[in-house]
């Protein structure tokens, strides 16, 4: 199968199979999708969920957060994965965005990248989602499933993967890809034990292949092993 039809025949699967998907973050402007994205690192986008709320309620907009002290923006987030970090880089990145922005939320990945606390895989959500850009945002899922599946190759860091699914992924389908590959691994192509049973990949599937065929190898040499067993040596009893 060429790389190609790979790709061809994987948006064509999650095409039929979720046409609608995007982010689970729960956002209702850049600016709270910016600090969503942000908190959503090493930390579910459930348990961010469950503490933007309060969050947005305390500083309703960009130019609130450039006025709040760090402890104060930590005792609401502290529930959060690394909240000393966070909560010190979105009241600087909210200076940041009043003094230099004008309060606004950058369109540009490179102006982006210039905040506190954003990196390469949060501008490229914020330019996708915000400003419906074509931008692939590589994070761990993205990663592991583009991989596994044979989206990319040999890729060793997520810049890598990105260029390489960008050079393959139409414009138009760019920005719903991201969000097809982290779905996808977030609940059928899991980490520690993919859910192949469930996944309608295995004929395109590159790790299921190679998978199978050594599960297959397995099973061979167990049912050799059944039928010549192997005498082993039992050491003769000192006398
Ligand atoms: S077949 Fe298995 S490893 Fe491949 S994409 Fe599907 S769940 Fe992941």
């Amino acid at each position: 199968m060429t790389t190609a039809e790979r790709y061809k025949k994987v948006i064509d699967y999650f095409r039929q199979q979720a046409p609608e998907a995007a982010t689970e973050l729960t956002y209702t402007n850049p600016y709270e999708l910016l600090v969503a994205v942000m908190l959503s690192a090493q930390c579910t986008d459930k348990r961010v969920n469950l503490t933007t709320p309060a969050l947005f309620q305390q500083y309703p907009t960009v130019f609130d957060l450039a006025e709040a002290s760090v402890d104060a923006v930590f005792a609401l987030i502290r529930s959060i994965s690394y909240p000393n970090n966070k909560a010190r880089h979105l009241v600087a990145a909210a200076r940041q965005l009043v003094d230099q922005h004008q309060g606004n939320i950058p369109s540009k990945i490179e102006d982006l990248v210039k905040l506190p606390g954003v990196g390469r895989k949060t501008a490229n959500v914020v330019v996708s989602v915000v400003f419906d850009q074509p931008a692939m945002a590589v994070d761990t899922h993205v990663f592991r499933v583009s991989a596994r599946i044979g989206l990319t190759k040999k890729a060793k860091t997520p810049l890598e993967a990105e260029k390489q699914l960008m050079r393959h992924l139409s414009t138009e389908v760019v920005a719903v890809a991201h969000h097809w590959l982290i779905l996808h691994g977030r609940y059928i192509c899991v980490a520690r034990k993919p859910k192949c049973t469930a996944c309608g990949l295995t004929d395109v599937c590159i790790w299921f292949k190679k998978n199978q065929q050594q599960l297959k190898k397995n099973q061979q040499q167990l049912k050799k092993n059944q039928k010549h067993p192997t005498t082993k040596s039992v050491p003769h009893e000192k006398r």
